[in-house]
């Protein structure tokens, strides 16, 4: 396995770190890391509110990448509650495609970190809506 996975999940380790942040925001159960086209790593917790003010931790890394300038998705990585990682979600997966409409198959995700399983953004997410 590339060595840019664990780069990735060390950076999304160090910073899920889950915490209640008022009576209606919870912050940190999930982490995301984002391996831009330039090698950067961009990292995002998910942030949990009442009336769905929140962000999964995947579009938070993803708008830092924005944040910075940057708009080319390489790599995801995802650390869920149980420690484990997993795909990500319908939302998430929308705004990839959304973003690189013409390349978003190529994007590369962490299935099982242990296990070394690697899937496409293709392969989850096949045939677009639009
Ligand atoms: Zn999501």
């Amino acid at each position: 396995m590339d060595s840019i996975w664990e780069a990735m999940l060390n950076a999304a380790k160090a910073v899920q770190n889950e915490r209640k942040i008022s009576d209606y925001v919870t912050a940190g159960e999930v982490a995301a890391s984002i391996l831009s086209k330039s090698g950067k790593i961009y990292t995002g917790v998910c942030i949990d509110t009442c009336s769905t003010l929140g962000i999964c931790a995947e579009r938070n890394a993803i708008f830092n990448m924005i944040t910075n300038g940057e708009n080319q998705i390489s790599k995801v990585l995802a650390i869920l509650t149980n420690g484990k990682t997993g795909a990500p979600c319908g939302a998430c997966r929308e705004l990839m495609v959304q973003l690189m409409p013409d390349t978003y198959k190529s994007i590369e995700i962490m299935l099982d970190y242990e296990k070394g399983k690697i899937i496409t953004l293709g392969e989850l997410t096949p045939e677009w809506w639009i």
